[in-house]
């Protein structure tokens, strides 16, 4: 991509309701912006981003054996009133009437829907396990619509939920799809924990939560310093009123207040803050009884499908890479997931040879599918330069007035680091770095 062709809106201004970095960053940056309360467009930078976090999530689905599906965006809210969700939902759930006056429902999940498809298709216990999933538009009137992609009303969610003949075989899944979202988290580049989650009624580990460790999430977890030990702390204070005091202090408070508890294997516990980008939930029978979805089993008894249910934000993972890796100058992305991976900046594009060099070396770069976007921009060198650093590319070739001595700048964006390599030497350079 050249960056004179490309739509990157860029700008110093930071919008009145952005607290956190990631929103303020992701805005100046010209990856997204606020169309109203909780609505956000991606811009290209913001969609290729997207794009790369739902492609490793599909990757690791798929590998799992996980088929992939995309079922309407709006439902009949009749589904809602079989399982009884129509009553308990609340004002988060958003309904719509239709010109003949038929109430629907912007799906917040789709388990409904979910079980509604498979009823009746998977009607054998050799039909089973199915894991079926969708990364697909969710929308929640959340209350209070906040800090960017990390609390939308509309966002994009990638759910899945799994079927089965038995509650052994669902547990097995679940296990499962434990390390599947270790995998993607880990590919993702981020530090994250798994923490037991609060599951009502079902108990024991029946509920499991990922958090993305970052100062301003909005939940706090506790987790141990030498296992990998984490739980939310609404499974282990009692009351409402404890967990909200808890969740209203920032980071800094919160690390002074010791904990005289040891963890099971001896290690140290500490408070976190976390943002919740992924939540795997044993559900039984509870959707599939109430909805009537039978198979019969293997005496041709018919039973309610076991179910469980696997959910991931895939537009707060956007905002959660930057949440947990930025400086005060912007962005800073992760490998698997930076927009472009090596950023060429000409800082003047009247200097011939320099032009020749950028177009030569983005070429080759482009021949050996690097991801790569030449800056050709006709602006002043210290412009590129902070928009680059903005944006979080993780490399930038700055060819400029040291090209007279035969060599050029890699600036790392991580460390902002510059290190100087020869011409000849910058394109092998570049393919190890990356
Ligand atoms: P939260 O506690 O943050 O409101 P939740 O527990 O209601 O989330 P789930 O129903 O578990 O969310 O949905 C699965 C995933 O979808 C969550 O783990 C989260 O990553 C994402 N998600 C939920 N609500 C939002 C939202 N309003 N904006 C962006 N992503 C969201
Ligand atoms: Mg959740």
């Amino acid at each position: 991509m050249r960056r004179s062709r490309s739509f990157i809106p860029t700008t110093k201004e930071i919008p009145s309701d952005a607290t956190l970095p990631s929103h303020q960053f992701l805005v100046r940056g010209g990856f997204i912006n606020q169309q109203g309360a909780g609505l956000y467009n991606f811009m290209p930078l913001g969609k290729i981003v997207l794009e790369k976090i739902r492609r490793i999530v599909k990757e690791e689905l798929d590998k799992a054996g996980c088929n992939e599906v995309q079922l309407s965006f709006i439902t009949p809210l009749s589904l809602w009133d079989r399982s009884g969700r129509a009553d308990t939902m609340g004002k988060e759930m958003l309904r719509i009437k239709d010109r003949h006056q038929n109430e629907f429902v912007l799906s917040p999940t789709n388990e409904e829907a979910m079980v509604e498809l498979v009823k009746n298709r998977a009607t054998s216990y050799k039909d089973l396990p199915l894991n079926l999933y969708q990364i697909n538009t969710k929308f929640r009137d959340e209350a209070r619509p906040r800090y960017g992609l990390l609390r939308g009303r509309e966002f994009l969610m990638k759910d899945a939920y799994s079927f089965h003949a038995s509650k052994e075989d669902m547990v097995r899944e679940f296990d499962m799809m434990e390390s599947t979202y270790k995998k993607i988290f880990t590919r993702l580049g981020l530090d994250f924990r798994v923490v037991q989650a609060d599951s009502g009624a079902i108990g024991g580990d029946g509920s499991k939560e990922f958090h993305v460790l970052a100062d301003s999430g909005e939940d706090t977890i506790v987790v141990c310093d030498s296992c990998e030990y984490g739980a939310n702390i609404e499974t282990i204070f009692e009351t409402d009123e404890e967990i909200d005091a808890l969740n209203e202090k920032s980071y800094e408070e919160l690390q002074t207040k010791k904990i005289d508890e040891k963890c099971s294997c001896g290690g140290e516990l500490s408070f976190k803050k976390g943002i919740e980008v992924g939540h795997i939930f044993q559900l039984g029978d509870t959707y599939s009884s109430a909805l009537d979805a039978k198979f019969n089993d293997e005496n041709g008894k018919p039973k309610a499908y076991e179910m469980a249910t696997f959910g991931i934000g895939i537009s707060r993972l956007v905002a959660s890479v930057i949440e947990q890796n930025h400086d005060e100058s912007g962005c800073i992305w992760t490998k698997s997931t930076a927009p472009y991976m090596v950023n060429i900046m000409i800082s003047d594009i009247k200097k011939e040879a320099q032009v020749e060099l950028a177009e030569e070396l983005y070429s080759k770069l482009q021949d050996s599918n690097v991801e790569v976007i030449l800056d050709d921009r006709k602006e002043r060198f210290g412009f590129k330069m902070k928009d680059a650093e903005l944006i979080g590319f993780p490399y930038t070739v700055i060819i400029g007035k040291e090209l007279a001595n035969g060599n050029v700048q890699i600036f790392d964006r991580k460390t902002k680091e510059k290190i100087s390599v020869s011409v000849d030497d910058i394109y092998s350079k570049m393919m190890e770095l990356i």
